[in-house]
């Protein structure tokens, strides 16, 4: 038995916990979206911790091939185990554990795209025939549109489907080597089947990409079918239980309903049919786009739930002597690392940041779902524009920042850090490409800023006009409305600490509204009377940053308002650090991005320093609750699976533990061992000891 150091890690956790301000189950309660909720979510967790298919052991030491078969395993375990926690709804439960297993695997795509796709585009009869089988996975699909060539510019996509009227068929080609698709899920070997995005022609006119349901493999044997050419495309950064792989046809027959039908038509003679609605497909799109927000919440919670945890347990020197960082040091013991102010500066922003993208994510969620209930049942596709814009640019906002917030939480944690056991290795290799996929981050800021240039150029209309600007206000709804405050009058500075204080939730979001406005009317105007693509190409860099000075704005109204609604229902000690929360994500956010405030001498310097000041101070108000705020993610051991992010953090038995049963230790002698290192080690023998 190894003993343990003085300082026990375990009793570290216990005593952080202890010393909260606030009483972490009601956050997490209120989080969870109730206590039944809650309750919920740990059921399950227990329910999967205890089946053995579940299990994560080992799987930071697995090969590619067994990452992928245990993978798979869970996924099709998944149904079977969520009807027996709920058999009235398996559908919630089984995300709750699709969630807890957090591995992209060789079913993904079926799930999050092929489904959806049809689900989306086909019309009633082609998802009757469809989703059946899908949902008894005697069909596996996935969703193959970027080709090795293209994938951003959707319009240079090089597979064609042109229509035969004698056979009422298409014939589904790729004329060239980038004309290959490259990428899908589960493409490289799982899929029977796949959503192809394909350049329709009929009558000999090309009518832009559509999607096909073709059928790649075998449901007898799993061989490809006869004209199509397809494998895995090889190892990745991360995301390597996904089988992604190449696709390629040669004229490939396909019956005419294998288009999906819901918006645009081919009649059996050739006659199209364009979509009613211009961009009426877009739905799928904007649901996944959505999908992401909401997966960014949950993935910047894992991590800065892993790196407080392990910083509130690693003790490392003690420079200041024990009184250090206010008083914290206890007599004898080296510092916790949380206690360096410059951890706190990288760690609490990152916890108040996974607050706001919480509510973000809830605000995205209940914006997608009116939209989809107006626009199936009535037709009515208004709120398309503004849905659009939101959800490319939070989706851009909100991965980026997530994806940097993994490496900052595992910069904090040193070199155990960096560590498979640690768990930021997986979750940052598999959250990364969120930034590309669904549409690479910056050319969907280009596509919010297209909206805002759209907004920001009404304003000036109704202002040229002599009107209010409010007159304007057709062309600014919901999220846009504060770019018609400014009115292109003169606008007080920020007041924060000035005539309210620094933590006046209203004055930063005033703040955040003028960055954001100034940029975008000053886009606006160099932009002048051009095009929308001209005006993007020219100024590119500069709409970038005003769509993600908007999206700051959006996620910070969120927060505010989210606090503001719940406040009512939590104790005064929850509000109180929620408002803490707030402003300090406020602050940090206009700390980091100073330049966007003072440009414009918005902010004064000596307004930039008292924010600079304010955010030390919330950093020392928000320590003792650093424990219970991570508590109040909720997120279980099974989940998070980190040897240094566990509840208990019992870390160095956890590090020491898992290595002992190593794969790469069950013997001493490495591989190669024979011809490459004994015959000189040889040579040593009975001389190697002194
Ligand atoms: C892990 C992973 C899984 C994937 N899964 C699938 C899948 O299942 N199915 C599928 O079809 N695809 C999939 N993809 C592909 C993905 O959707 C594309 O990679 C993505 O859309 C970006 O396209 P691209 O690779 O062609 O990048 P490119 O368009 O070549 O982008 C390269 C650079 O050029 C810039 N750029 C390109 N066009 C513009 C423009 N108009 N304006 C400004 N900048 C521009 C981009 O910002 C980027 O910096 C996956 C990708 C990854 C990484």
């Amino acid at each position: 038995m190894i003993t343990a150091h003085q300082a026990d890690p375990t009793e570290d956790l216990r005593r952080e916990r202890s010393q909260a301000s606030f009483p972490s189950r009601e956050l997490a309660a209120l989080m969870a979206g109730g206590e039944a909720q809650l309750k919920l979510r740990e059921r399950i967790a227990d329910a999967v911790r205890a089946d053995p298919v579940f299990s994560k052991k080992g799987k930071y030491f697995m090969e590619r091939a067994d990452l992928y078969r245990t993978t798979l395993e869970k996924y099709l375990a998944l149904p079977r185990l969520a009807t027996a926690i709920d058999p009235n709804d398996p559908i919630t439960v089984g995300k709750i554990i699709r969630e807890l297993i957090d591995e992209p695997g060789g079913l993904d795509l079926h799930l999050g795209m092929f489904i959806p796709t049809i689900q989306g585009q086909g019309d009633e009869e082609q998802r009757k025939h469809w989703l059946p089988m899908c949902t008894k996975l005697q069909i596996i699909g996935t969703y193959a549109q970027t080709e090795l060539g293209h994938g951003t510019y959707i319009r240079g996509l090089e597979t064609t489907a042109t229509y035969d009227a004698e056979k009422e068929q298409f014939i589904i080609h790729s004329p060239t080597l980038t004309a290959t698709k490259w990428w899908p899920g589960g493409m490289g070997k799982t899929s029977t089947h796949a959503v192809v995005m394909a350049r329709l022609i009929t009558h000999g006119r090309d009518r832009g990409p559509h999607a096909f349901v073709v059928q790649i493999r075998r449901n007898e044997d799993h061989q490809t079918m006869p004209g199509v050419t397809a494998g895995d495309i090889g190892p990745k950064m991360g995301y390597n239980a996904v089988d992604n792989g190449f696709l390629r046809f040669d004229h490939v027959r396909v019956p005419r309903r294998a288009m999906l039908m819901r918006y645009s038509k081919v009649d059996p003679d050739g006659t199209f049919h364009p979509p009613p609605v211009a961009k009426a497909s877009y739905g799928t799109m904007v649901f996944v786009r959505s999908d992401i927000v909401m997966n960014a919440a949950l993935y910047m919670k894992k991590a800065v739930t892993i790196a407080m945890r392990y910083n509130l347990v690693r003790r490392q020197s003690n420079p200041g002597g024990e009184k250090a960082s206010g008083g914290v040091g206890q007599k004898g013991l080296e510092l916790q690392v949380i206690d360096y102010q410059h951890s706190q500066r990288s760690l609490f922003p990152i916890l108040a940041r996974a607050f706001a993208f919480h509510c973000t994510s809830d605000f995205m969620r209940r914006m997608y779902f009116r939209y989809e209930k107006v626009s199936t049942r009535k037709g009515d596709f208004s709120a398309l524009p503004e849905l659009h814009a939101t959800s490319s640019g939070l989706k851009a906002y909100c991965s980026w920042a997530t994806k940097d917030a993994i490496e900052l939480c595992r910069l904090c944690c040193g070199g155990h850090g960096f560590m498979m056991l640690a768990g930021f290795g997986t979750t940052f290799g598999n959250y990364a490409p969120n930034a590309t996929y669904e549409g690479d981050n910056n050319v969907l800021c280009l596509q919010t800023a297209r909206y805002l240039l759209k907004v920001a150029r009404a304003v000036a209309k109704a202002a040229a006009r002599g009107g209010d600007v409010r007159d304007a206000e057709e062309g600014a709804q919901g999220t846009s409305a504060y770019i018609l405050e400014g009115g292109g009058g003169l606008e007080p500075g920020c007041q924060l600490g000035k005539s309210v204080g620094l933590r006046d939730t209203e004055a930063a979001l005033g703040a955040f509204a003028h960055a954001a406005r100034r940029q975008i009317l000053a886009a606006a105007s160099r932009a002048g009377t051009l095009g929308a693509d001209a005006a993007m190409s020219r100024d590119m860099v500069a709409w970038i940053k005003a769509a993600k000075a908007h999206c700051a704005y959006v996620v910070l109204l969120n927060f505010v308002d989210a606090v503001a609604e719940s406040k009512p229902r939590v104790s005064s000690a929850t509000a109180a650090v929620m408002d803490r929360l707030v402003s300090l994500h406020a602050l940090a956010t206009m700390d980091d991005n100073m330049g966007d405030f003072l440009e414009d001498g918005h902010v004064s310097a000596d307004q930039a320093a008292a924010i600079r000041a304010e955010v030390a101070v919330l950093l020392a108000e928000l320590r003792p609750d650093a424990a219970a705020l991570v508590d109040s993610f909720a997120l279980d051991d099974y989940f998070l699976n980190s040897a240094l992010g566990s509840h208990d953090g019992d870390v160095y038995r956890r590090l020491y533990d898992e290595v002992q049963s190593a794969p790469f230790n069950a013997s001493h002698v490495p591989p190669g061992y024979a011809d490459l290192l004994h015959s000189r080690l040889i040579k040593g023998a009975g001389r190697s000891r002194l």
